[in-house]
């Protein structure tokens, strides 16, 4: 049975004045909107106690499993708004399942598509004025669907109460000052996921055991860190929150297979479709970290970028690791390839095109 969500509105809501200024320059995850959704799950009664309630701290107990043994799963999407005011989702029917798939690997209930597709229209309808203004460049309201073991049990099982939940974040352009590529670090010290691990799940543990390696990178002078496989340091998998493509002069688009260690991206699953409408030709196989300083040095190589719901498409200029560096720009480098990819994807989200592929909800 579907679920009913049980409203309760915020008395003080922001002004629309306070709202306004937020809108004009929100960056990003900083602020939250006016509601929440909140639906609990109890073994045996299964999804209960649909409500939408003002924004605000939750009471958790102390001995509440999630606190313990991290057993907690999240999404990350966004809400645009068209020129004529409509508010749409991109392919939310993806983060659903992606949702339900980092739910069993956690060993946490299943929500059923409809019911998290619910909660977000439920969520979005009540805080619309949190969606930026059409017209306003790449804003929109980042959404954020988690679940989390709330039971309070210090005993090592799958908890028997979780709690659902979904906040929104207005969120502002992700470059602001036009698209700069970022430098990757490889990190070998630090892998993100492991074979039989979870790195398939978007689960908060992964994003805390890549911090070692931002960190890593970040000392020595690059933005990001790129991962590669956990067991023989060889393959690229993806940075801590987006995925990874090559683009060679020949046309090949080429992006890591999907492994069971590698977050299967939205982004990067409709990058792979529309690339063939930009006549490339998309693979997903292994590659070996070599082949990326061989193919910059030798210039195969035309364009690296990194995809994500955040930034759509980010390029990427300079490689280091320890002991050495590369780098695949040469003088006149245009990263044009990334650039068109990056505007057909906004083109169908901001619904400046027709969505031919019905990925709009
Ligand atoms: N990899 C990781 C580890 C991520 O956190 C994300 C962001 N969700 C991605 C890839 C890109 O996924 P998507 O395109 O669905 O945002």
């Amino acid at each position: 049975m579907a679920l009913t969500f049980d409203v309760t509105r915020r008395q003080d809501v922001v002004s629309d004045a306070d709202r306004a200024a937020v809108l004009a320059d929100p960056g990003f995850g900083n602020h939250f909107t006016d509601h929440m959704v909140t639906v609990t799950w109890t073994k045996g009664d299964g999804w209960h106690d649909a409500k939408v309630t003002p924004y605000g701290p939750i009471s958790i107990d102390p001995s509440a499993a999630v606190l313990h043994y991290a057993q907690e799963i999240f999404e990350g999407m966004k809400a645009y708004r068209h020129a004529d005011g409509s508010v749409w989702t991109f392919r939310p029917q993806q983060n659903a399942a992606r949702f339900a798939r980092s739910a069993t690997r956690m060993a946490l209930p299943v929500m059923q598509e409809a019911d998290f597709i619910d909660a977000l229209r439920a969520l979005v309808t009540m805080d619309e004025a949190w969606v930026p203004p059409a017209g306003g460049g790449e804003t929109s309201l980042y959404l954020r669907p988690f679940m989390f073991a709330s039971e309070p049990f210090l005993g090592v099982r799958p908890a028997n109460e979780v709690t659902f939940c979904v906040i929104a974040s207005p969120a502002g352009a992700y470059f602001s000052g036009g698209v700069k590529p970022v430098s990757l670090w490889i990190s070998t010290d630090f892998a993100r996921a492991g074979d039989g691990g979870t790195g398939a799940a978007k689960c908060g543990g992964n994003y805390a055991s890549s911090l070692a390696g931002q960190l890593e990178g970040a000392e020595h002078g690059c933005d990001q860190a790129v991962f590669l496989d956990s067991s023989s340091h060889t393959y690229i998998e993806e940075l801590g929150g987006m995925n990874l493509f090559i683009v060679y002069k020949d046309g090949r688009l080429v992006t890591p297979e999907l492994t069971g260690s590698i977050l299967e991206g939205v982004t990067r699953d409709s990058i792979l479709e529309l690339s063939k409408d930009l006549g490339l030709q998309p693979e997903e196989r292994r590659i070996p970290i070599q082949e990326w300083k061989d193919g910059a040095a030798s210039g195969e190589i035309a364009e690296v970028f990194a995809c994500g719901t955040a930034a759509v498409v980010t390029p990427v200029g300079e490689l280091k690791w320890d002991g050495g560096s590369c780098d695949h720009r040469r003088e006149g480098h245009d990263d044009k390839v990334a650039l068109q990819i990056r505007s057909s994807l906004l083109d169908i989200q901001y619904g400046r095109v027709e969505d031919s592929r019905g990925w709009l909800t």
